[in-house]
């Protein structure tokens, strides 16, 4: 297999990786409940998407 002619550089290869790092997770608020959930899928602690009722809530949060 073919190799690399040269290594590369430290400061090459911190440039590389500066673009590997965690980004913080994106959070909307629920509007009927008002928790924090996944934007684009249905709230986990009332089970609503779009003003509907689309999957069992989860069982602490069910009433
Ligand atoms: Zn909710």
């Amino acid at each position: 297999m073919a190799q690399p002619k040269r290594r590369h550089s430290k400061s090459r290869k911190g440039k590389r990786r500066s673009h590997q790092h965690l980004e913080m997770l994106t959070l909307a608020i629920c509007p009927k409940c008002g928790n924090a959930y996944m934007p684009h899928r249905p709230c986990p602690y009332c089970g609503y998407y779009k003003g509907k009722m689309v999957i069992q809530p989860m069982e602490e949060y069910a009433e």
